[in-house]
């Protein structure tokens, strides 16, 4: 039987779900399909889970220092299966809490594999929907106005070195772990290579990061990734950049793998117990269906859009990691809203990528919005380049952790903040401020003015535009 709808999203992960939430608001008869658990990535693999899993490591690391705030513990241990467990009741809770939401918004989810239709009998245009059920259940068919793709992505591999979910995984396995291994070597220092590092160090594992690129964290403003892997190597933590695996000589003994990486000065050999690739993810695009209609992908394999994320049919839209613009949930979500509010004819205000905030959750942390100070440069503005460090922040020395900066860029000329970046503990939680200023085209006058509580991590914005106003107070 073939069921009409206003708009029909597939893939119910944190994207789609949200998305579908906005357009059940604005009145239109909405539906989910999705193949495994709402939430998708974010809940299940990617955000939740491993923030969940860096907070037991983060305990684990205060409890064993704790003798520095006059704490006497006398016996610490790190217990992985635990801290799982912890993680996927924090996962358990929130499904519960979307599939609520889901239900409360009537919006219908088809538990079942989408596939895109080309022109058929259901429609002449192309854009309906056959949900695929395991099993004999058969096909239902959806027949929407509007198409929002929101499938995701996945775990790039390395040609010739895949993952075997055993000696060699990915971040995937990665959080299915029922032990510890002894070390590791990371192939990748992007977003998901530091996290993980983080992880398994604070929590006793030897890690070696291996990165193609002469700066970890290629996207991040080059002074922030430099301050990033002074105090990564500074816990301890092995970086080799400008270096790759060579697939070819990779062997797997019993309990361990012996790899070859390949520098300029020449090769090397190491050894770990687990490998873990973490070099980027590719969209979900195969086997929805694209064929059947005149969406384009680029040559990376992400859907091409528009400004409003249209794909080259008007009435398919693709939003999150499968347009291939920030793979970020909260990208996702922005875009979701975004198209849906177009889709219903409204003009939504759309932002530029540069304006959704990065957050990299390492110990300690990364948090940024708006250009680099390199983009700024390459953009052609003159820019005044202000730092502070948390060394003059009071609350940084509270809480025994005054590693880091943050960094403003200003254009010289209007005073018009460009961005904001930091790195140091729970900046996380500071870039929420700097993505406030910047979507009101604050200037760093603007943002020195404004009254910061003290004593509080948030002094740090204030004294950086203070700096930048050739009035600095700390620092
Ligand atoms: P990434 O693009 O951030 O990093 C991949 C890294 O691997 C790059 O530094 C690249 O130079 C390196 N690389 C590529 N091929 C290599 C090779 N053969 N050998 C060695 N190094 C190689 O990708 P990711 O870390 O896999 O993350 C994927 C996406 O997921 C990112 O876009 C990221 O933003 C997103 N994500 C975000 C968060 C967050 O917001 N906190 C967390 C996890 C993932």
């Amino acid at each position: 039987m073939a069921v009409e709808y206003d708009v029909v999203i597939l893939g119910g992960g944190t994207g789609g779900y949200v998305t579908a939430v906005r357009a059940a608001q604005l009145g239109l008869k909405t539906a989910i399909v999705e193949k495994d658990s709402l939430g998708g990535t974010c809940l299940h693999k990617g955000c939740i889970p491993t923030k969940a899993l860096l907070k037991s490591a983060s305990v684990y690391q205060e409890v064993k220092n704790a003798h520095q705030y006059g704490v006497n513990v006398e016996k610490t241990g790190f217990d992985i299966t635990k801290a799982m467990e912890r993680k996927n009741n924090i996962i358990d809770s929130l499904h519960n809490g979307v599939s609520s939401l889901i239900k409360r918004e009537k919006i219908d989810v088809y538990n079942g594999y989408g596939r895109i239709l080309g022109p058929s009998i259901f429609s002449p245009m192309s854009g309906s929907i056959s949900v695929e059920y395991k099993g004999e259940a058969e096909n239902d068919i959806l027949v929407p106005k509007n198409v929002i793709i929101a499938t995701g992505s996945s775990p790039r591999a390395i040609p010739g070195f895949e993952a075997d979910g055993d000696q060699i995984i990915t971040s995937d396995h990665a959080l299915q772990l029922e032990t510890l291994p002894s070390s590791i070597v990371i192939v990748g220092a992007g977003v998901i290579g530091i996290e993980w590092a983080t992880f398994f160090h604070d929590v006793g594992v030897q890690v070696t990061l291996i990165e193609a690129g002469s700066q970890i964290l290629p996207s991040v403003d080059k002074e922030v990734a430099e301050e990033m892997k002074r105090l990564l190597k500074r816990k301890g933590i092995h970086i080799y950049n400008n270096a790759t695996v060579d697939p070819s000589q990779v062997v797997k003994n019993k309990d361990e793998v012996n790899l070859t990486v390949q520098q300029q000065e020449g090769s090397i050999t190491l050894t770990a117990e687990k490998i873990l690739v973490a070099v980027g993810r590719n969209a979900n695009t195969k086997n929805i269906g694209l064929e059947n209609t005149d969406i384009k992908t680029n040559d990376h394999g992400f859907i091409e859009v528009n400004g409003f994320y249209q794909t080259k049919e008007s009435h398919i839209y693709a939003i999150g990691d499968v347009n291939g613009g920030k793979q970020l949930a909260h990208a996702a979500t922005y875009e979701g809203s975004v198209a849906v509010e177009h889709l219903h004819g409204k003009q939504p205000v759309t932002l530029s990528h540069k304006d959704i905030p990065t957050c990299i959750y390492g110990s300690p942390q990364i948090a940024a919005i708006g250009l680099t100070e390199e983009e700024a440069s390459e953009l052609g503005y003159e820019v005044q380049v202000n730092k502070t460090s948390f060394q003059s922040i009071g609350k940084a020395h509270v809480n025994g952790e005054v590693n880091g900066f943050a960094k403003i860029i200003l254009d010289k000329e209007s005073d018009d903040l460009l961005g904001i970046h930091m790195v140091g503990e729970h900046v996380t939680e500071l870039i929420g401020q700097a993505s406030m200023a910047k979507y009101f085209d604050g200037s760093g006058l603007e943002i020195s003015e404004v009254i910061y509580p003290h004593p509080t991590l948030s002094e740090i914005l204030g004294e950086v535009a203070l700096a930048a106003e050739g009035r600095k107070i700390h620092g």
